[in-house]
């Protein structure tokens, strides 16, 4: 049976990304090869990734805007070194809002490269909410933030303006909502949580901002020359890029990021509902600034902890267990996963309220 998976990452994907993508790796597009011994010169990969990068700007409504995408490697983690290698000048400043664990991490690499300003924190909260009302120094050569904190539940609902290059980690909420991406100058974002299999990070950037930070850069750590490249600057992670283009083919026919945006909605909708209801539940993170990707949640009573689990488990739910920083449950709700296997989980939180 197929299990209810609410993994945070690598998590679910549509059941036709994992069916298609395993029959490339048998028979690519009928080539009698699999998808795994081709060149990545070929003519057929080179349409996959041509038809990816595409696919993302048009997924994003960033057409004709100056904006190129790109599927390198290194995970979100090396865009954390990445960006400041290419847009903080020699003896220049950065400027990062600190929501969580990713956020820290990219700030602790860009201090390598130079003046790195925390605008404002919350982690004597662990996290628990997004910081407001800061004020970001207009010396700074980019701004960087994290559009949803996957590890404490909390997602930012409004960005700041700013004058400078606006930078984001989106690993946990790509594709998951409409915003306004013109408004930022790189996205970047894992593929494992929202968009594929691990092994690619898609990495989105507005051109203009490049060639301005005076530093002679690794060609690997480029922009610049992953542009140039076309994305091949050397062998791209194939398979990776092949499955998250059948993702991003799914979330087309489904009516694009605004319709996946209100499926979201849905879900987050009743599990919170749930939360909020049940006197046995408490959410984790401030009501405002609530995750509709990964929901945290904790029992009043940690008393009930084997039985809520014993009956999730027999409900065929799999990777609820919250992460050791906020402890209790995370529900990640990721666009692949069903709105059923959200009522399924709400029904067994029903149960406990009956059973305890
Ligand atoms: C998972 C995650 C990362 C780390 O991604 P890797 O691809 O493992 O380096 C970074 N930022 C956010 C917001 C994440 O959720």
């Amino acid at each position: 049976m197929k299990k209810h998976n609410y993994s945070a990452g690598p998590c679910i994907l549509p059941q036709e990304v994992f069916e298609k993508s395993a029959q490339a790796i048998l028979n690519f597009n009928d080539s009698g090869l699999s998808l795994l011994e081709i060149s990545h010169r070929s003519k057929d990969f080179v349409a996959v990734m041509e038809e990816a990068r595409a696919l993302v700007i048009e997924l994003l409504g960033l057409e004709g805007k100056g904006y190129q995408a790109l599927f390198l490697a290194g995970g979100a983690s090396l865009e954390f070194v990445m960006v400041p290698y290419n847009l903080m000048k020699e003896g220049g400043k950065a400027a990062y809002l600190d929501t969580g664990t990713w956020a820290s991490s990219a700030i602790k690499e860009a201090k390598l490269f130079g003046d790195t300003v925390i605008v404002a924190s919350s982690k004597e909260e662990n996290y628990s909410h997004i910081p407001k009302g800061y004020t970001v120094p207009s010396d700074a050569d980019y701004f960087h933030c994290t559009s949803n904190n996957t590890i404490f539940g909390t997602q930012m609902k409004e960005f700041p303006s700013v004058d400078m290059p606006l930078v984001c980690d989106m690993s946990s909420d790509i594709f998951s909502r409409v915003l306004d991406f013109s408004k930022f100058d790189i996205i970047y974002a894992g593929a494992q949580k929202n968009m594929g299999p691990a092994g690619t990070t898609l990495v989105i950037i507005k051109e203009e901002i490049l060639g301005k930070s005076g530093r002679k850069i690794p060609s690997m750590l480029d922009y610049e020359k992953h542009i140039k490249a076309e994305s091949m600057y050397n062998t791209p992670p194939v398979f990776p890029v092949y499955a998250s283009l059948l993702t991003l083919q799914w979330l087309k026919n489904l009516g694009g990021v605004a319709a996946v945006e209100n499926l979201n909605n849905a879900k987050a909708a009743l599990l919170y509902n749930e939360i909020d209801r049940n006197p046995l539940f408490k959410g984790a993170a401030a009501v405002k600034d609530r995750s509709n990707m990964n929901a945290t949640f904790l029992l009043n009573d940690v008393a009930h902890t084997e039985t809520f689990d014993v009956m999730w488990k027999a409900a065929g739910i799999s990777g609820i267990p919250g992460h050791r920083s906020v402890g209790g449950y995370r529900a990640s709700m990721y666009n692949a996963l069903p709105l059923e296997s959200v009522q399924v989980l709400v029904d067994v939180m029903k149960a406990l309220e009956t059973k305890v």
